[in-house]
């Protein structure tokens, strides 16, 4: 026989764990059926159906008999056929997806109701006034969502019939005025949408299913699942459910609950409820609500029971549940429950609550919290409550809220956070030289350039807040001001507030609140003492579960001892990478550039002789900060052209000097170098390894610096554990070169110091190339980092810092991914390159070292991957360490 798909399911079928099949909301509707909870019957219609009728344009030709068997066996359980003129069984049909997707696809209440069968249940009900406005309230939602008429025509009429009659609420309408509302609604329908109103209560229920499936590719559901990452091809379920009536008089009424605090995690009574009114209602606002504990007095049956009922779900749930309810004339209804959604701090509360209450392990605790909200907790926040005047809106490239005076140029920036002011610098984009300015600023805000820009990347690593590709900014930088959508100047000088976790901006200061959680992995407030809060204390066990159950360690890339002392305090064990380049800026740059404009050796040799000192500096206080602890230095990466003087701007100089006769050979002399060292697409030029292999002396000055630190801090009784690092290889044949020179000059130094000083060499895996030969590089590697940053790049051939502002935005509205591979790891391509290097360098040496350190190493999802496919460990910016730990805690369990 051949297999029959199951496309509907009763509310006794179901449970708990279908959501899949079921949605969120038919699955919890079962479950509570079959905890005995009072559940007014029904059935589910599957996300399959919904599947099939969104690809075929048809529903699946077995769904309507077994709509037919189910609404038979509702009819007979409930002694009412649906729409049977003296006493119509009612039902609603409700969208439902396995993720919640609150308001964003459709409802219709009430259906069964007719002109004739309205007549049955105002008999029925004793009540007239109810089941007119029970017949209004259907035409009005199936008006709407099924056949498409503008709600807001319903809402006008119900608006003038208000006025008309003199009253301030829909209360106050009588039997006589709802039903000339239910004429006037008939007629908007008949013109709006050129058909009657169906008086045929199975064509209005298979209707309003089909609208139901439709409703999943509404334009709001698209954008929702977009925002939440929900895939596209889930589909919804439907609930047919029979209905009750919150609208029955003041012994009936209807509300919402939780089972605890969800913005504090606390037990006790929250909720609200409304009386005589009918499921919408609370959530539209239309009335005002009472807090839930006054239902105690209006009607304390129910109360008690729903308080007994909250405490059997959380016991069953074990977590926090959100629950609609209705009270019919005295008899107390479930209408949904979920595992209720909460505020980042609640979420760590509540799961330590509930390991305290016994009622989940620490294993289960990690899952109920996520990298993402720890994230959220580390930020200073606006305060949500000021009005702020938004002026534009970029991408939200590094979280955070800073407040300062628009600054223009770097220098500025110095200079005035010297003399005590708050700057927020502002720039078309950032380069290099701009370190300076980005660091002495709050925050940074570009007009150009999306996640991976200069900007974005270097503040991030400095956990600074930054704004990136705000293209209505209109920035000019050389008369020092901004121009905002509508005209308005910012001058320097001007204050502006910048979010860099909504990308938004906006004039003039908008206070902001300091988070005390950054200030306990500061070691500024300790949980347990009297200043710590519950949120801290929270924190600080879920911390302590998940260093106790991940495998992977976790790293920083951090170049200076601050921010290397910085990330031992988050938690870090070691630095994954050093980028050297940073140290060759401000002061040194001059030195950077006669090295690469050296016409003779000696030359050559001077300037390195210079910058030795200097590097071997940097690392002494790098090692002593990371003492015991692991050190990745990488040699030199970046294009040269980040060294020297812009093109242009050079080419415009020699210009002028030779219009005007005066003195211009070093000019010139430089403006050559610069021609002959320019590149059409520096990022796959003279850089990293390439780099090293063309200016004899570089990485062996670097090499020189590192070992002799080494040396110096043995001599000093620390431990330096530092690891040398080359970029950007693609062939086994450049790493044995430069390892061959590196190891001479290890051996140098280690005669000379009389110390054996165990360095590791290794390599970035982060060209294709160097993934598909990892086996032969392995030989000549001792450890393997993954550069995901450019390997992503070179895997999509994307380029890091021009995509993400240019065309990703159509990218990721047209679906092509969900998040940019930037941001989060692309296991099928990208990953699986890592996946296979990690193989195949292991096949090579066993103890292979495993490690990665582009962006994705502090991105929760791929951490996750990181995990699965062995890593040894990951590697980000101090300020993402503790998601990072949290993430791998998550991932091994
Ligand atoms: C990388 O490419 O992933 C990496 C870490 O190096 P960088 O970002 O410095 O190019
Ligand atoms: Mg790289």
């Amino acid at each position: 026989e051949p297999h029959v798909a199951k496309f509907v399911y009763d509310f006794t079928e179901g449970n708990k764990d279908l959501k899949d099949l079921l949605g969120g909301k038919g699955a919890n509707l079962a479950e509570m059926t079959n905890l005995g909870l009072p559940v007014p019957p029904g059935f589910t219609i599957t996300t399959e159906a919904c599947k099939v009728y969104l690809d075929s344009g048809e529903e699946p030709p077995a769904l309507r008999d077994e709509v037919s068997a189910h609404l038979d066996a509702l009819e007979q359980r409930m002694g009412k056929k649906l729409g049977q003129a003296d006493d119509p069984l009612l039902v609603s049909v409700r969208s439902g997806a396995k993720f919640s997707m609150p308001g964003m696809m459709d409802t219709v209440l009430n259906i069964g109701l007719s002109d004739k069968s309205v007549k049955g249940l105002a008999k029925q009900a004793g009540d007239e006034r109810f089941a007119w406005d029970s017949y209004r309230r259907l035409i009005q939602m199936f008006g709407k969502t099924v056949l498409g008429v503008d709600g807001e025509l319903f809402e006008d009429a119900l608006e003038k019939a208000k006025e008309t009659k003199g009253v301030q609420v829909d209360t106050e309408l009588d039997a006589a005025d709802l039903k000339k509302l239910v004429t006037a609604f008939k007629k908007t329908v008949r013109t709006e949408a050129g058909r009657d109103f169906p008086q045929d209560p199975r064509e209005q229920m298979d209707l309003a299913i089909k609208a139901v499936f439709e409703s999943w590719n509404g334009d709001r559901a698209k954008l929702y699942r977009r925002q939440e990452r929900i895939p596209g091809d889930l589909g919804t379920a439907v609930n047919v459910c029979s209905m009750v009536f919150g609208n029955l008089g003041p012994d009936s009424g209807t509300g919402v609950a939780f089972t605890r605090d969800p913005a504090s995690g606390h037990q006790g009574v929250y909720g609200d409820y409304l009386q005589n009114a009918q499921g919408e209602d609370v959530v539209a606002g239309i009335r005002n609500t009472v807090p839930l504990a006054e239902l105690e007095n209006i009607d304390k049956a129910s109360y008690d029971q729903l308080m007994q009922i909250m405490e059997t779900l959380e016991n069953h749930y074990k977590d926090l549940c959100d629950i609609e309810f209705t009270i019919e004339r005295g008899k107390l209804w479930m209408l949904q429950t979920r595992v209720g959604k909460r505020t980042a701090g609640a979420a760590f509360r509540i799961a330590t609550q509930l390991v305290d209450q016994g009622l989940i392990d620490e294993t289960e605790a990690l899952q109920r919290v996520n990298g993402a909200q720890l994230a959220q907790l580390m930020f200073p926040r606006f305060d949500e409550d000021a009005r702020a005047e938004q002026v534009g809106r970029g991408i939200a490239a590094s979280p955070g809220a800073a407040v300062g005076k628009a600054v223009f140029d770097s220098y500025t920036a110095v200079k005035w956070s010297r003399s005590g002011e708050k700057v927020i610098l502002v720039r078309r984009e950032t380069n290099p030289d701009d370190l300076d300015g980005m660091i002495a600023a709050e925050g940074i805000l570009t007009s150009r350039g999306g996640k991976t820009s200069h900007a974005a990347v270097v503040a991030r690593g400095m956990g600074k807040t930054c704004v990136c590709g705000a293209e209505e900014l209109e920035v000019d930088t050389k008369r020092r001001r901004m121009i905002v959508p509508g005209g308005h100047v910012v001058e320097e000088g001007d204050v502006i507030s910048i979010d860099g976790s909504s990308g938004k901006v906006y004039l003039g200061e908008v206070p902001v609140v300091p988070s005390p959680v950054v200030e306990y992995f500061e070691g500024r407030m300790h949980p347990g003492a009297d200043d710590a809060d519950e949120l801290v204390e929270a924190v600080h066990r879920m911390m302590a579960f998940a260093d106790r159950k991940r495998r992977l360690r976790v790293r920083a890339n951090a170049d200076n001892a601050e921010d290397a002392l910085r990330a031992r305090r988050f938690g870090a064990q070691g630095i994954g990478l050093c980028r050297t380049e940073h140290m060759f800026l401000g002061d040194r740059r001059e030195l950077v550039e006669r090295l690469i404009l050296a016409d003779t050796e000696a030359e050559r040799e001077e300037s390195l002789k210079q910058l030795l000192p200097l590097q071997k500096q940097d690392f002494v206080e790098l090692f002593e900060a990371m003492d015991g602890l692991p050190v990745t230095v990488r040699l030199l990466d970046p294009p040269l052209h980040e060294f020297l003087p812009d093109i242009t701007e050079l080419s415009v100089r020699v210009a002028l000097a030779e219009s005007r006769q005066e003195p211009h050979e070093n000019e010139l002399r430089l403006l050559q170098a610069v021609h002959r060292l320019h590149e059409q697409n520096p990022m796959l030029g003279l850089r990293g390894v390439r780099l090293g292999l063309v200016i004899p002396g570089l990485f062996t000055m670097q090499v020189r610096a590192i070992a002799e630190a080494a040396a110096e801090r043995r001599t000093a009784k620390g431990d330096p554990r530092a690891e040398i690092m080359i970029p950007l290889v693609g062939t086994v044949q450049e790493l044995e070169i430069v390892r061959d020179e590196a190891d001479q000059v290890i051996a140098e130094v280690e005669a000379a110091t009389g110390t054996r000083l165990k360095l590791a060499i290794g390599t970035m895996i982060e060209l294709p190339r160097a993934a598909l030969t990892a086996g032969q590089i392995a030989e000549a590697a001792e450890f393997f980092s993954f550069g995901t940053n450019d390997l992503t790049q070179t895997v999509w051939g994307f380029s890091r810092d021009d995509v993400e502002a240019s065309f990703f935005t159509a990218y990721l509205e047209k679906g092509i991914f969900g998040v940019s591979p930037f941001e989060t790891i692309d296991k099928d391509g990208v990953g699986s390159l890592v996946k296979s290097a990690a193989t195949a360098g292991r096949a090579t040496r066993p103890d292979l070292k495993l490690g990665v350190c582009g962006e994705h190493g502090g991105d929760p999802e791929s951490v996750h991957f990181f995990h699965e496919v062995g890593l040894d460990y990951v590697s980000c910016s101090p300020f993402r360490i503790p998601v990072a730990r949290l993430e791998a805690g998550r991932a091994a369990t």
